[in-house]
C-alpha cells in the first residue's frame, strides 16, 4: 500500500507515474523491479536445463525453499514445500547452507534470514514478490495505534499478535511488546496463550484470520472482536468499544484469500452435489462460517490427500496449490471455489528465469536480491518468532 502518492487525472502524464514501477515518488514501496546481469528469457528452450545445471553447481551450499503457493515450474526445484509456518521451522532448523533460495515472498525471506545465522545468505529470486496484506500494516501506523491504546489505558493488558504476513518492523514492535507472531496453523494455539498474559488482543494485520480464529476457535463472540481502521483517528473506535473489545482486530486482508464470497459457495453447492467446500482462514467470517472445512494450507492439503477416492472439493485457496492438488489427486474431484478470483500476483512473481537468473549469479559468486533484516529490527522480531516456535 502506498501512503504517499496523490492519484490526479487530470493528465496522462500523472497516470504515467503511477504505473512506471520504481519511477514514482515512493521508491521504497517500489522494491526491485530490475535485476542486474543476464535475465533468462521466458521463452528460453534451454530453461530448465539451465537450471537443472545451476541447482547441481550449487549443491549441498544451497536450500531451496518453496511456498505451496508457488508455480509449478518454481515447485519442480524446491528441496522443501511448506507453508510460512512449516518454511520458517525448516530456515530456523537449518544451519550449514550458505544460500537459503526462498521462492515465496518479501515477509518469508525476511523471517528466514532473522532466524539463520549470522553467515547464511538469504535471497529472494525477484525482490518485488510482496505481499499486499502485510503492506495494509506499516510501523508507523501501529505505533500509532499503540500510543492511542496506551492513552485510553489499555496498552498495559493488550498482547500483540501478529500474523507471520507481516514485515520484520511489525514483528518488531511484536517482540517489544511481548507479544508472538502466529501462522494460520497455529493461530489458535497463539491466542489462548495470549489471553493468559493478558487481558485483550491487538491481531494485526489480518482482520480476517483474528476474528475467524477468535469466534471459530476460541468461543468468543463477533460482538467482543473490533475492527482497527488505521486510517481513521483511534481506529474509527470510541475508547468505550476499546475498553470492551477482547480482540482488537487490524483492517488489513489478503486480496486473494478475501475475494471468496458466500455466492461462490452456494453457486458450486448447486452446480455440483456432494460437493465439500474447504476454505483458508484468511476467507471471511461469512464464508469460513458456511464452509464444510476451514485450515490452514497444511491441513488443506492432508485434508485432501486423506479423502476416499471420488470424494468432491471446492477449495478457496490460491490457485497454484489447488491446480496442483487436482493433478495429484486425478481420483477426486478437486475444484477451485470461485472461477474469477486470481493467482496470487506477487507469489507468482516468483518464475523459473528468476530463479535460473538467482541461482546463476550466486554460482558465478554474485550474491543478488539478498534479504537482510536491520540488527535492531531483528532483535526484537526474533523474539516474537522463537515464542511462535516455542508454543
Ligand atoms: S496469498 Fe494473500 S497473504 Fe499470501 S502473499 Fe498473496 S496477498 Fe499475501
Amino acid at each position: 500500500m502506498r501512503e504517499n502518492v496523490s492519484m490526479s487525472t487530470s493528465s496522462p502524464a500523472s497516470l504515467t507515474n503511477l504505473l512506471l514501477l520504481g519511477q514514482g515518488s515512493d521508491l521504497k514501496s517500489e522494491r526491485g523491479v530490475s535485476c542486474t546481469g543476464e535475465m533468462p528469457a521466458a521463452s528460453d528452450p534451454d530453461l530448465v536445463e539451465r537450471a537443472v545445471a545451476a541447482r547441481a553447481a550449487l549443491g549441498d551450499r544451497a536450500l531451496i525453499l518453496g511456498h505451496h503457493y508457488q508455480r509449478d515450474e518454481v515447485i519442480a526445484f524446491a528441496d522443501i514445500t511448506g507453508d510460512s509456518f512449516k518454511l520458517a521451522q525448516a530456515a530456523a532448523a537449518q544451519s550449514s547452507a550458505e544460500y537459503i533460495i526462498f521462492c515465496g515472498v518479501h515477509f518469508m525471506a525476511e523471517s528466514a534470514d532473522i532466524l539463520t545465522s549470522a553467515a547464511q545468505k538469504v535471497i529472494l529470486p525477484d525482490l518485488a514478490a510482496g505481499c499486499s496484506m502485510a503492506d495494509m500494516a506499516t510501523a508507523n501506523q501501529v505505533q500509532k495505534c499503540w500510543e492511542d491504546l496506551t492513552a485510553v489505558g489499555v496498552s498495559a493488558k493488550t498482547i500483540p499478535v501478529t500474523y507471520m504476513n507481516s514485515s520484520a518492523a511489525i514483528k518488531s514492535f511484536t517482540g517489544e511488546h511481548g507479544g508472538t507472531i502466529c501462522t494460520s496453523s497455529n493461530a489458535k494455539k497463539t491466542m489462548e496463550w495470549a489471553l493468559t498474559k493478558g487481558e485483550k488482543i491487538l491481531f494485526l494485520p489480518d482482520q480476517h484470520l483474528g476474528r475467524n480464529t477468535a469466534v471459530l476457535s476460541l468461543g468468543l463472540s463477533l460482538n467482543d472482536c473490533v475492527l482497527w481502521d488505521p486510517w481513521k483517528p483511534m481506529g474509527g473506535l470510541t475508547p468505550e468499544e476499546i475498553r470492551a473489545a477482547k480482540v482488537i482486530l487490524w483492517r488489513g486482508h489478503c486480496s486473494v484469500h478475501g475475494r471468496f464470497s458466500v455466492e461462490s459457495v452456494e453457486e458450486v453447492r448447486k452446480r455440483v452435489p456432494g460437493v465439500q467446500v474447504l476454505v483458508h482462514p484468511e476467507c471471511k467470517n461469512e464464508v469460513v462460517s458456511i464452509a464444510d472445512v476451514v485450515g490452514s494450507t497444511e491441513m488443506i492439503i492432508k485434508t485432501v490427500e486423506a479423502s476416499p477416492a471420488g470424494s468432491k472439493w471446492a477449495i478457496g485457496t490460491e490457485l497454484n496449490l489447488v491446480s496442483r492438488l487436482a493433478k495429484a489427486h486425478l481420483d477426486k474431484e478437486i475444484l477451485f471455489l470461485d472461477k474469477t478470483v486470481c493467482y496470487c500476483s506477487t507469489m507468482n512473481r516468483i518464475d523459473l528465469p528468476h530463479l535460473v537468473w538467482a541461482m546463476e549469479s550466486l554460482v558465478a559468486g554474485h550474491v543478488v536480491n539478498q534479504i537482510k533484516v536491520a540488527p535492531d529490527v531483528a532483535r526484537f522480531s526474533k523474539l516474537a518468532l522463537e515464542q511462535m516456535l516455542a508454543l
